[in-house]
């Protein structure tokens, strides 16, 4: 209202309503509005009375308003305090208790990351959506990708013509469905290996440790492809056998259709001429475990499970095209030896110092997040950012699911991974471990002796979060499998974005880097001075960091919030070890935070304005930030990607993304890569 105000449209707020002309002539004149101008915009908007001068109460009320109706996550005592805290940045008590726009203007001048603010007062933009890739910038990116399908594709058609040759030329066939039948069958053959291939997990993890071999395969990618490999088998299936039943339904001379069809009258197959009747099962089981497969129904609430059973369709599947098919063993031997080579090595699981141990305790983080501590098998190894499938054999025994490790391998005692919850298992543990600890809360005299309830001084609304509690309870761990964020130690500048529960491939990144930090740090028994091994530090390979973490949910920030500031200080006391020997230093790490439960800044216009200057002032008084309590201050909205990434390319020769979050997302940021020519590597969705 008082923007319609300061721009003479009274009217507008009268009539609640407003042209779309009237709206663009101001979303106009707030984006090409030099810095004074928009100053000017900023001032007149707090003062309320319109006599040229802000007094605090205008700020006061100003703000009481605007920080709830933009629900800001904060008490209201925090909202005080941030409000104070502005009125200090402009030097605002009870001495001096107004000032007019010169004055106003002189102190954003003076303090340049308040004057900042004010560039957030912009028309709409669309500058962050990518319309055209450039063919040759995604070709740069994709290149082994491009490769590897050519390869699939070259193959296929050398196969084809094998199978025409072999036919046509040597047998003298010249019956189209029965050719386009065995055609047919030799693609599936080829699909079915790859897709065992695809799936021979700990073949990937061995492809990955080597980085020459990962240069070239795109092993990252190996659960997309076995997902288009799979429906190519559909494709080839359907055409193998609408070609057969043409074949059948036209050639009546010897045998009726029923007879091809559904006898083994015809004697075409392996064992005892039934490849019409195996055909039928195999066609039924195909469609059952191809129609669950789909990414529509897979995702849906409870039907993972059925995914994962329809799944073990492949066993008989397996025996049953063996029966169908003359030659089909000689293709799936190779494969399934080492299938059931991993399958014999994943038994492992079942002992002590591999995969079965404890509980240490567990964290209830928040209203949907607990994190464990599990007591670290004597020898499970593993790297940053690998996953483990976990089962707790006494919530429900038969289900195993995946989920990052977020400590760091260094940590010799435990290995920890949050937990997100979700629907069905996920609830189920959650709401096991809510009970235990109320019920040993209840039975335990001296209560706060056993659970300690951790005060994190942020903003984060849960009071009583969050809780930890020790316990013994048994665990069962399958892996480690790899992910692609270990390659981030062979890069120059990694950015490493995560989105909520996306991070913690990432935590356990940076507490890797923070255990290397401290390996290299010599602290002076005499005078407590910190120094580093500089060459240590200076001539490995990883020279920058940048961690973007996004998050709807302001609480999702204490999960990592103690490594984080720990990590921020120990660049500090990096940093001071150089400047105190002569050497100019560079920042090691940069965190991005961002909480986009409010108006995103890029659809607003001056919406976000008055917030982020008083979270500024705060950070510029306080030296911390309002919602984290951390140095680095949690920007309001979404990453402006074209902006940041644009940063990056200025600074850095290479750089390689890596990203953990909602596919969508994933698609954007994949899309801006190729755009600068970054490197992308991205996790599985959680
Ligand atoms: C490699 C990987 C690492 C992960 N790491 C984490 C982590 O660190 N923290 C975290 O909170 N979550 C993580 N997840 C996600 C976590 O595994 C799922 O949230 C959990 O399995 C959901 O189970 P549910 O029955 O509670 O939910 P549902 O509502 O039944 O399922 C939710 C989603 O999880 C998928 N899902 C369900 N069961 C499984 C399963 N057994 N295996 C694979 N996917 C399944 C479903 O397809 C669905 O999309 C990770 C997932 C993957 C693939």
């Amino acid at each position: 209202e008082r923007l319609l105000d300061i721009f003479g449209e009274k009217s507008c707020i009268q009539a609640n309503s407003i042209n779309g002309h009237r709206v663009i002539r101001i979303a106009r004149v707030l984006s090409m509005a030099s810095m004074s101008v928009k100053a000017l915009i900023l001032f007149k908007v707090l003062d309320h009375d319109g006599d040229k001068y802000v007094s605090i109460e205008e700020i006061k009320q100003f703000y009481e308003i605007y920080l709830d109706e933009f629900k800001f996550p904060c008490d209201s005592s925090r909202r005080q305090e941030l409000i104070d805290t502005l009125l200090q940045a402009f030097g605002m008590n009870d001495a001096n208790r107004q000032m007019n726009f010169d004055k106003f203007y002189k102190i954003l001048q003076e303090k340049p990351n308040l004057l900042e603010s004010l560039q957030l007062m912009n028309i709409p933009n669309n500058d962050d959506q990518i319309d055209k890739i450039k063919w040759k910038a995604w070709r740069k990116n994709n290149k082994y990708h491009i490769i590897i399908i050519l390869l699939y594709i070259l193959t296929t058609i050398a196969l084809d013509i094998s199978v025409i040759i072999e036919l046509v030329v040597k047998e003298q066939i010249r019956n189209f469905w029965l050719i386009l039948a065995h055609i047919a069958g030799f693609s599936i053959k080829l699909n079915f290996v790859l897709s065992i291939v695809l799936m021979l997990k700990h073949c990937m993890v061995l492809i990955r440790a080597r980085r020459w071999l990962r240069r070239f395969l795109p092993v990252d990618d190996h659960i997309d492809a076995h997902r288009y490999v799979g429906v190519a088998l559909a494709v080839y299936s359907v055409v193998h056998s609408l070609a057969h039943v043409i074949n059948y339904a036209t050639n009546t001379k010897d045998y009726s259709f029923f007879q091809s069809m559904f006898t083994s009258v015809r004697q075409q197959g392996w064992v005892n001429g039934s490849a019409a009747i195996t055909s039928n099962i195999l066609l039924v089981l195909f469609s059952l475990m191809i129609i669950f497969s789909l990414q529509c129904i897979r995702k849906r609430t409870g039907f993972y499970m059925v995914f994962h059973y329809t799944h073990l369709l492949f066993w008989p599947i397996f025996v049953l095209l063996i029966i169908h098919s003359r030659d089909f063993w000689k293709w799936t031997c190779a494969p399934m030896f080492l299938y059931m080579c991993e399958k014999i090595y994943l038994l492992k699981r079942y002992l002590p110092k591999n995969g079965r141990t404890h509980l240490k305790s567990l964290r209830i983080e928040d209203k949907n997040t607990i994190s464990f501590n599990i007591n670290r098998p004597e020898h499970f190894n593993f790297n940053v950012g690998d996953y483990v499938y976990i089962c707790f054999p006494r919530i429900v025994s038969h289900q195993w699911h995946p989920f990052t490790i977020s400590s760091c391998p260094e940590n010799n005692d435990i290995i920890r991974f949050h937990m997100m919850k979700k629907k069905n298992w996920t609830r189920k543990v959650y709401d096991y471990f809510v009970k235990e600890w109320e019920r040993q809360k209840e039975h335990k005299e001296s209560f706060m002796e056993q659970f300690t309830s951790v005060t994190t001084d942020t903003c984060i609304p849960e009071v009583n979060h969050p809780y930890v509690m020790d316990s013994t309870e048994s665990i069962w761990i399958e892996g480690p499998y790899s992910s692609s964020t270990s390659y981030m130690f062979n890069c120059e500048h990694v950015v490493l974005i995560g989105a909520g529960i996306g991070i913690t491939p990432y935590a356990s990144a940076l507490e890797c880097l923070m255990h290397h930090f401290r390996e290299r740090q010599t602290i002076c028994k005499q005078c407590h001075h910190v120094s580093y091994k500089q060459e240590a530090i200076q001539y490995r390979k990883l020279k920058k960091v940048d961690v973007i973490w996004v998050n709807r949910n302001v609480e999702n920030f204490s999960w990592f919030l103690q490594l984080f500031n720990e990590f921020e200080n120990e660049q500090s006391t990096y940093l001071e070890s150089l400047r105190a020997i002569g050497i100019s230093p560079k920042r090691f790490i940069d965190f991005h935070f961002y909480y986009t439960n409010l108006k995103s800044n890029n659809q607003v216009m001056i919406r976000n304005v008055p917030i982020d200057l008083a979270t500024t002032a705060y950070g510029d008084v306080l030296n911390k930030d309002i919602l984290t309590k951390m140095r680095t201050k949690t920007i309001l909205g979404r990453p402006q990607w074209s902006l940041l990434f644009a940063k990056f390319k200025a600074e850095h020769q290479r750089t390689s993304v890596f990203f953990t979050g909602q596919p969508a997302m994933g698609d954007d940021i994949k899309r801006w890569c190729d755009q600068y020519q970054f490197l992308y590597y991205h996790e599985p969705y959680y």
